[in-house]
């Protein structure tokens, strides 16, 4: 099977303060994704006064990282048990997660619920146990009580094997020894390239991609977020938009939305395993599929119950 290796996709999941926010905002400024004039402030770029304006909740955001050859799109997933649709959705975007645990504080709720999440969409989760350099830290205790976790879960053998790296978010170091750190996350990047599968490569197949979440711009008004199952979709492309209930909507792509550091950026095209954003039709609901006019497929129900969809 051809697979892109030139993209990982990957959810990043941790309970409340376990360090999530900083370590994605590291990796960027690793990756080099960062220009010298932007700040990491960006992520401020909150979703927050959309949420306000139009009634819509936005929690999910998209990171993109470049690493060598590879792009990482990482997706920042909500701990909280009320957005259980939504992380549902989340991993079925991804091919892999991060589970972030604090190394002094273990495993909390949120950490059981996103990890239950996971392991139930077969996803093998990489574990990064972050805030090694507290004094507190107990790395190899914190270890036993994740790995009791995933048995309580019901992990499967695959998913038992969890690859470890210790970690300080806030100091950019991380290793795969519990009692020293290297000067910077190397082994996390490499970590994920090598355990997180790559995307499927179908580039050659009929489109299909599926809304997991709205977004809205000024411009060209409610954006479609997703994945792209398979195919490839160019901006201007005809395209059919099949809602939940089974009508179909034909309408033009007007424009397409990538991912670049913390920015959403227009494309020109979008393959197979991208992870991206989708204008052009403004009843686009969470669910709906997209394809060719001429070969009309839908991709199976998802789960919504979170506010998600409470427009005002
Ligand atoms: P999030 O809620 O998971 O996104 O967590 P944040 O990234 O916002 O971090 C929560 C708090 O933990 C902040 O005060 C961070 O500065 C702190 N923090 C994050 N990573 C580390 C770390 O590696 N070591 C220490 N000591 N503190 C950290």
């Amino acid at each position: 099977m051809k697979v892109r290796n030139d993209l990982r996709n990957i959810a990043i999941i941790a309970h409340v303060d376990h360090g999530k926010t900083t370590l994605v905002d590291e990796l960027l400024k690793q990756a080099g994704t960062f220009q010298d004039h932007e700040k990491i402030d960006e992520r401020a770029m909150d979703n927050n006064d959309i949420e306000k304006e139009r009634g819509i909740t936005i929690l999910a955001k998209n990171t993109a990282v470049n690493y060598g050859d590879t792009r990482i799109n990482i997706m920042d997933t909500p701990g909280h048990a009320d957005f259980g649709g939504e992380v549902e959705r989340i991993m079925k975007m991804v091919d892999g997660v991060l589970l972030v645990v604090d190394a002094y504080e273990g495993c909390m709720p949120q950490t059981r619920f996103v990890l239950k999440k996971a392991l139930e969409q077969k996803l093998k989760p990489l574990v990064v146990l972050n805030k090694i350099d507290r004094d507190m830290a107990r790395p190899e205790e914190v270890v036993d009580e994740v790995l009791d976790l995933f048995i309580e879960l019901g992990a499967d053998d695959e998913q038992l094997e969890f690859p470890v790296v210790y970690a300080s978010a806030i100091n950019g170091t991380a290793s795969e020894d519990p009692n020293k750190q290297d000067d910077n996350m190397e082994v996390l990047f490499n970590m994920i390239i090598d355990n997180v599968p790559a995307p499927i490569d179908n580039r050659e197949e009929p489109f299909q991609f599926q809304v997991t979440m709205l977004d809205y711009n000024e411009y060209v008004g409610r954006i479609g977020v997703g994945r792209v199952f398979r195919g490839t979709i160019k901006t201007g492309d005809q395209a059919a938009l099949i809602k939940s209930d089974g009508t179909v909507k034909n309408f033009r792509v007007t424009k397409l939305f990538g991912f670049m550091g913390l920015k959403r950026m227009e494309i020109d095209q979008a393959e197979a395993g991208d992870l991206i954003a989708i204008a052009g039709v403004e009843d686009i609901m969470v669910g709906d599929t997209i394809c060719p006019v001429e070969h009309q497929e839908s991709l199976p129900l998802l789960r919504i119950d979170e506010p998600t969809l409470q427009m005002t």
